[in-house]
């Protein structure tokens, strides 16, 4: 059996981890960022998706000397001119609703900003950022959606209970099942790219 390659996810999110190694399969070994000894806070300082993205793959790079992917997702809401954006984890904290990742306080922040509007359209957007042999590549998954009036669901995380894809007869993220959820996600299409480019790569 081949040796499986190994690349590095910018991430200690023990879920993200999970998600990618099955999409990526046994071709590939997926390290996280404390399995090459990596504590530090990594700069995210651009004011895009791919700048911050790009951002954490250098510093890996440049730092520990290795291939790596990073990722980052941003939720762009149109009645807010694409709002939160690169600020959606601390969407809340920067409008005086709790602390920075609080996902009630997001979600609640959200809600109240959208009282008035009148088309409450969104999307998630993630980008992910490969750097390997010294040279960059980025791959985006989006899904369209709604923003709902009032929290619904028990699953997922984050904004998952305010959010329904257009593919999903009005189900919220949080109602479905994390493999229906994948299917469709922002993530799960932007890993889909990263994987496919991988895997045309190493037949090559
Ligand atoms: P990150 O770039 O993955 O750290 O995500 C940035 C922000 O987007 C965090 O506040 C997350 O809660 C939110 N977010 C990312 N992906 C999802 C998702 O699949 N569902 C709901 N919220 C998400």
């Amino acid at each position: 059996m081949a040796v499986p390659r190994e690349l590095i996810m910018a991430t200690n999110n023990a879920h993200k981890l999970e998600e990618i190694r099955q999409i990526l399969g046994d071709a590939f070994s997926i390290k996280s960022l404390s399995d090459i000894g990596c504590y530090e806070d990594i700069p995210e300082t651009a004011d895009t998706l791919e700048g911050n993205a790009l951002q954490k793959a250098l510093y890996i790079h440049e730092h520990y000397g290795v291939d790596c992917f990073a990722d980052d997702t941003g939720l762009e809401v149109d009645a807010l001119d694409g709002a939160p954006g690169v600020f959606t984890a601390r969407f809340g904290a920067m409008n005086g609703y709790g602390e920075s990742h609080d996902a009630n306080a997001n979600i609640q922040c959200l809600l109240d900003k959208l009282k008035e509007a009148t088309t409450r359209k969104a999307r998630f957007r993630t980008v992910i950022a490969l750097v390997q042999n010294g040279t960059e590549k980025l791959f985006e998954g989006i899904v369209e959606g709604n923003i709902l009036t009032q929290p619904v669901g028990e699953g997922g995380f984050g904004y998952d209970p305010v959010f329904a894809p257009v593919e999903a007869d009005g189900l919220a993220f949080a109602q479905m099942s994390a493999e229906a959820k994948n299917a469709i996600s922002h993530r799960g299409r932007a890993t889909k790219k990263l994987a496919e480019f991988l895997a045309t790569e190493s037949n090559n």
